[in-house]
């Protein structure tokens, strides 16, 4: 049986990527626009750290000359197009836009790429186009120092990356809000989350199976959430197309051959096998659909384990469940 988040998740997001024109030139990207019905799953809050350092629209583009963790540490510098050191105010844009995030209760941010202030993980540096760093902006590199679950625009690339997002970002959220006391709490936590991980990295998942059988009995509670903090890591990595539609395949295959789908409303319900070639939509739509006959029939979907209804349809299952 799923594990339900009945809260809608607040969620951050680079402004621009929120509709709002708030880029240097005035632009924006409707990014979010493109999850359609799913947006009502989140509560989001865009912050845009330029605007929050007093640069205004329009503005002149900013440039790092190094990464954004490297002008955290005072290695690098932020300058506008004339040279102009702007480093103290980007860094007070940045701290303003975290605090309204915090307020807002927020642990989750979507991230605009390739931009040097909220790039994640890539920023340009340099005044050039071109030039990259792997590191991230000065905003990216300050929520990466809080441990929250970030999330990249390539994420709305298609409708599968963003199921992948979406169900890691529920699991992440529900994980990190679990009471761990005891050696079984860990267990029963990792026990939900531990597809995902088998799915996303097979080698940590094997190693995070013998460290929690190894803890000694009654663990100290440190030992229990440095385990806690690997495994939200780990939830961070996303998967693969091919990883992706063989956990689906598996699952369906499993519950079909233990009977557990007969006599089950499958409404239009059609998982093919990992051969059929078909688009990344068309997958994630099978995933969907396998996420909600699933939630209906509290079955366990491993490779989703965690999903977000509205409290008033859990009532409503959980009451049909009673009359069953
Ligand atoms: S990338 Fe960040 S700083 Fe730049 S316009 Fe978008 S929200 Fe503002």
């Amino acid at each position: 049986m799923a594990e339900t988040i009945t809260i809608r998740p607040p969620v951050g997001v680079s402004a621009c990527l929120f509709d709002c024109p708030v880029r240097y030139n005035a632009k924006r990207f409707d990014a979010v626009g493109k999850l359609g019905r799913e947006r009502a799953g989140f509560i989001f809050t865009p912050v845009c750290p330029e605007c929050m350092a007093g640069l205004g629209v329009p503005r002149e583009p900013i440039h790092l000359t190094g990464s954004g963790q490297e002008v955290l540490a005072g290695a690098a510098a932020v300058r506008d197009r004339h040279g102009h050191d702007v480093t103290e105010r980007i860094i007070a844009g940045c701290e303003a836009s975290i605090g309204a995030l915090e307020r807002a209760g927020v642990r989750a941010v979507i991230l605009k790429e390739e931009s040097p202030t909220c790039g994640l993980f890539k920023a340009r540096i340099g005044k050039k186009r071109r030039e990259q760093v792997t590191g991230s902006g000065v905003f990216g590199a300050m929520l990466r120092n809080k441990g929250w679950f970030l999330i990249p625009d390539k994420a709305f690339d298609s409708a599968l990356t963003w199921w992948d997002w979406r169900r890691r970002l529920h699991a992440w959220l529900w994980l990190s809000d679990r009471p761990l006391q005891t050696n079984g709490e860990l267990t029963d936590a990792w026990h939900v989350v531990k597809f995902i991980v088998q799915e996303t990295d097979r080698p940590f998942a094997d190693e995070t199976g013998r460290a929690l059988a190894g803890l000694p009995k009654n663990a100290p509670r440190e030992l229990l959430e440095v385990q806690r903090v690997k495994i939200l890591h780990a939830l961070e990595r996303p998967t693969t197309r091919a990883r992706a539609t063989q956990a689906l395949w598996k699952t369906y295959a499993n519950l079909k051959n233990h009977g557990k789908l007969d006599g089950v409303d499958l409404h239009d319900l059609t998982v093919n096998s990992p051969e059929v070639r078909r688009n990344v939509s068309a997958i994630a739509a099978e995933l969907t659909a396998l996420e909600r006959v699933a939630f209906e029939n509290d079955l366990l979907f491993g490779t989703s384990p965690v999903i977000f209804r509205d409290a008033r349809r859990v009532r409503a299952r959980e009451a049909e469940t009673i009359e069953k």
